[in-house]
């Protein structure tokens, strides 16, 4: 049964026109900027943190969106200490609610968590105290102060036990339920990459306590899962920005998902897969001898060949250990199984796993190599110095999700990206089921960005997360457009990269490919590039003999002549063709695997209707341009820009960094 639209905090609230909650004149205000300093050493409120603070502090439902690493736990563990009743947590995992717990009982504050472990007694213990004075009427007020002020549950608490909910209606009838927060929030949508079915159990809380606020955080959420979340959680629908909080709305506080620390390049990835792992082992060995990092790949497959590939590399010996994160994955799964069956014995037997994530966290494994989707909920590790790409992530949401995960202690830590136009076929077979309701566009523009060699990466995410909020008050528009002077691009000498005339190839390149497929030839990128470029005098395999027989294109007559760019140049041209929609993806799929298949598509007739004589007197009438690396120059200014600014830069950043947050607990 779907939750009513919450009749909501309206009444509490003044019913004159939008609040803006980032301004920091409210009641409160001095005591929760006393609260971080005393408790937590925080002197300096990071992006989101006051506005999201205040506006759940008013009542409000709020949902904040900050970037991982951003601070999202002081929104609720501020407040939850300012409150006489409890706030209840809901997280989806157990090793996340045990880091919590025991930060917070280290510094003195009545934190709990029930989950599949605990026992009957101990629960018995914890609800009792979320009572409180309620529980134990006519007590002298000094007792609250062992009230538990945060209590963590897993979503199957609230799905499943009756006394739990019982212990909620009861603190509920006696004002003393102070806030519902939903950690990893994003768990709630279908179309979040993490969904949880249990936490579906989440509507129940507006039906039962409709006036207890709810504050959902998350660190990736566009809109689309914005709106699944508040449709799940029965709040208003219609938002409005923590700078102008209209009375009736859900309140949405999103920071800049920027992260000062982490310097984004792409680097070159060579074609064969030996030479791509020797690049990543030599990158990671000059910059990260001895640091913790992740290496994110495409498919299980990679990531175990890559591990063993690792440990097995001469130049690593000793230096560099890797793992197979599947290990890792299963520490965490086995956690949430645990609880879903409501045993505890994977949490407790699983010693072997846990000793592969302990081991990363101590160093004594440095890398672990991981599926992208795979790896990533519940990674709190937060000196992760680096995170490689072996492949692009298959949108811009997820990478940034997962180079996110590197330098959560706001020390420098880099996020490097190995790329080649050809994987990107490779990418498309994977994204094959999901590729034409909104998978294309999702792929096509973090290629955009991997081929990108001049704007920055920081401006590259927020105009893309512009977008994708569809708001400019999701981002810092000003600042959004400042550089970070950090990341390749910004770093590249502008010498290095040349916009070169593609018209010519371009031109060629389509009327071949348009040629071959005319007689039911089949060409992946990587097979168009070769055709294209007169390897193998022309030929290529044709749909009907499965790749056995061939067919001819004569590229003189067809195009004029053969392209002459390098394979590298070729492949990225058709690539940028394929984005630019002058060629089109074509999937077959058998039982086993998805090959994407490269076709003109109709927009490639404006280029391929003129004839080779018509294209040599006249040109196209359109200019085709491509940014490639001039080569020798770009390495001599990488190599020096290694040498010298990196370090410079991070010094000054880091610098810049202890200036922003006098905090000393970091
Ligand atoms: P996330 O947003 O990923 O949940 P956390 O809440 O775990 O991030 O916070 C990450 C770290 O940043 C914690 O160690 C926290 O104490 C610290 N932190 C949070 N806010 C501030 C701040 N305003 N200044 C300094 N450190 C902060
Ligand atoms: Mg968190
Ligand atoms: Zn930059």
């Amino acid at each position: 049964q779907a939750p009513k639209e919450a009749p909501q905090a309206a009444t509490r609230l003044p019913p004159a026109s939008s609040v803006d909650y980032t301004k920091s004149a409210f009641p409160w205000t001095a005591e929760i900027a006393k609260t971080a300093k005393d408790i937590w050493g925080v002197r300096k409120w990071r992006p989101g943190q006051e506005g999201a603070i205040n506006a759940t502090m008013a009542g409000r439902e709020v949902v904040a969106i900050l970037p991982t690493g951003g601070g999202k736990s002081l929104i609720f563990q501020i407040p939850a200490l300012l409150a006489p009743g409890t706030s209840v947590i809901v997280t989806p995992l157990i090793s996340l609610m045990a880091d919590q717990v025991h930060g917070l009982r280290s510094r003195g504050i009545q934190a709990e968590m029930i989950h599949a472990s605990t026992s009957q007694a101990e629960i018995k213990d914890i609800m009792a105290r979320m009572l409180g004075s309620a529980g134990a009427k006519g007590k002298a007020k000094k007792n609250t102060a062992e009230v538990v002020k945060l209590v963590y549950v897993t979503p199957e608490r609230i799905e499943k036990s009756k006394t739990f909910t019982n212990t909620l209606q009861k603190m509920y009838d006696a004002g003393l339920l102070t806030r519902f927060v939903i950690d990893e929030a994003h768990c709630l949508s279908t179309m979040g990459h993490d969904y949880r079915p249990s936490f579906l159990a989440l509507q129940r809380l507006k039906v039962l306590f409709p006036e207890t606020p709810i504050l959902a955080v998350t660190a990736t959420a566009p809109q689309n899962v914005v709106s699944d979340m508040l449709k799940t959680l029965g709040l208003p629908r219609k938002t409005s920005q923590g700078a102008a909080a209209v009375p009736g709305t859900t309140v949405v506080f999103s920071a800049p998902l920027y992260r000062p620390n982490l310097r984004y390049q792409v680097l070159p990835k060579p074609s064969s897969a030996q030479a791509a792992l020797d690049a990543i082992v030599d990158w990671i060995l000059e910059h990260h001898t001895g640091d913790t990092g992740i290496i994110y790949t495409l498919s299980r497959a990679d990531s175990e060949n890559i591990t063993k590939g690792i440990n097995a590399h001469e130049k690593a010996k000793g230096k560099l250990k890797a793992a197979f994160c599947e290990f890792a994955i299963r520490i965490l799964e086995s956690r949430v199984i645990a609880e879903l069956q409501g045993t505890d014995h994977a949490y407790i037997d699983d010693a072997d796993k846990q000793r592969v994530h302990d081991h990363w966290r101590d160093k004594r494994i440095h890398v672990v190599v991981a599926t992208n989707a795979s790896f990533g909920l519940g990674i709190d590790n937060p000196n992760v110095r680096y995170v490689v790409h072996h492949s692009l992530a298959k949108s811009l949401a997820n990478f940034q999700q997962e180079s996110g995960r590197a330098g959560r202690d706001g020390a420098p830590a880099d996020c490097v990206t190995f790329w080649r136009a050809a994987d990107a076929s490779r990418l498309s077979s994977l994204t094959y089921e999901t590729f034409h309701s909104g998978g294309k566009e999702k792929l096509y523009e973090v290629v955009r960005f991997a081929e990108d060699k001049k704007t920055c990466r920081k401006v590259l995410f927020a105009r893309y997360f512009a977008n994708a909020y569809d708001s400019s008050d999701a981002y810092d528009v000003k600042d959004a457009d400042s550089p970070c002077g950090l990341c390749d691009n910004c770093q590249r000498d502008p010498e290095c990269v040349s916009t070169v005339d593609i018209s010519e190839p371009a031109y060629r390149a389509l009327r071949i490919i348009e040629a071959a497929i005319a007689q039911r030839g089949t060409l992946t990128l990587p097979q168009a590039a070769d055709l294209v470029r007169g390897l193998g005098g022309g030929t290529y395999s044709t749909q009907e003999a499965k790749g056995k027989g061939k067919g001819k294109v004569d590229v003189k007559t067809v195009a004029g002549g053969k392209v002459t760019l390098s394979k590298d140049e070729t492949e990225q041209m058709l690539l940028q063709l394929l984005v630019d929609s002058y060629l089109k993806e074509d999937f077959h799929a058998t039982a086993y695997s998805v090959t994407s298949y490269l076709q003109p598509a109709s927009k490639a007739l404006r280029i391929t209707r003129l004839s080779p004589d018509d294209f040599a007197s006249t040109g196209l009438p359109i200019t085709l341009e491509m940014d490639v690396l001039v080569k020798s120059n770009a390495r001599k200014k990488r190599k020096a820009s290694v040498d010298d600014k990196p370090e410079a830069v991070a010094r000054k950043k880091a610098k810049k960094a202890v200036e922003l947050e006098v905090s000393s607990d970091l």
